[in-house]
């Protein structure tokens, strides 16, 4: 199936690792045209480098530095595309997960800076890229979540309150944008093998006493399909999401997690 990516131009935020990184590499082998963006440079230099060195150095592939809590940093992302591809079509969403913590934990300043990062960013995204994907003929929104929203993690809770606002958002930009023919979906992933989750199992296994691949062992016994998903199976929905192939949906809030979540709906 032709996804009709080529030549589409898709701004993938917070893309220099992981789940971003994945998305942005699988629409650049698409024929998308991408830009890549986060906070460092240097990383982000590296991660452009690498998507030349596996796609080939004619992929058009644009790293633009931006943290997603400074909405001057936003506007002037999204102008920096636009000027460089001549439009946009495709906005995706991500940012670092807030830090853990339970209720006791976690203090206001934690909860203002989060809101700022996972709820806030997604914000002043839409805000900025909605002029611009208006006049795309293919204009299409992802925000990257998370199961949780489903199924509430223990000791994640500024992500359990903060990424089901990001889906309320999701949903009702939907339905706003929907006579526009802007469509908006979100991913829910499970666990990913992402470098962020070994750093999270390191973490464990040094606080628990524990070997990594127990800690490791722990989570991938947990989930039906019995292992975590690969980056490349998480970015083969999104780029589905985002593509004209699925033309005809919107609203919908996909789990990309190996059937972790057991409730029916
Ligand atoms: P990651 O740490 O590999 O990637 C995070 C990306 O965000 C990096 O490119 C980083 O540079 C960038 N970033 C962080 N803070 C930023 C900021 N303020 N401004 C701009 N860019 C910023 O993490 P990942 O595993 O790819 O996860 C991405 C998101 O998905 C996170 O919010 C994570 O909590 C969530 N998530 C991940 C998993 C998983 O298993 N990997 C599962 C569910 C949800």
């Amino acid at each position: 199936m032709d996804l009709g990516l080529r030549g589409k131009v898709a701004l993938v935020v917070a893309s220099s690792t992981g789940l971003g990184f994945a998305a942005a590499r699988q629409l650049a082998q698409e024929g998308a045209k991408v830009v890549l963006s986060a906070r460092s440079t240097e990383t982000l230099a590296r991660a452009a480098a690498k998507l030349k060195q596996e796609l080939g150095q004619e992929t058009a592939v644009l790293a633009i530095p931006c943290d997603v809590t400074d909405s001057a940093q936003i506007d002037h992302l999204v102008a920096e595309t636009v000027a460089a591809f001549g439009g946009l079509d495709i906005l995706i969403t991500n940012a670092g997960g807030p830090p853990g913590g339970t209720f006791d934990t976690t203090n206001l300043d934690a909860w203002r800076s989060a809101i700022d990062l996972t709820l806030m960013s997604v914000v002043h995204l839409v805000k900025a890229a909605l002029p611009h994907l208006r006049q795309s003929e293919t204009p299409a929104i992802l925000t990257i979540t998370s199961v949780s929203v489903k199924q509430p993690i223990a000791g994640l809770l500024l992500s359990n309150v903060l990424r089901p606002g990001v889906v309320g958002l999701t949903k009702t930009l939907a339905l706003e944008l929907a006579p526009e023919n802007i469509r908006v979906n979100s991913i829910l992933p499970g666990w990913t093998a992402t470098d962020r989750v070994d750093h999270i199992f390191e973490y464990r296994a040094e606080v628990n006493g524990t070997a990594v691949e127990t800690e490791r062992a722990k989570i991938t016994n947990s989930i039906p399909m019995g292992r975590m998903a690969r980056p490349e199976e998480f970015a083969n929905v999104a780029a589905f999401l985002v593509s004209p192939a699925a033309s005809y949906v919107t609203g919908v809030m996909m789990q990309v997690d190996g059937g972790s979540y057991v409730g029916l709906l």
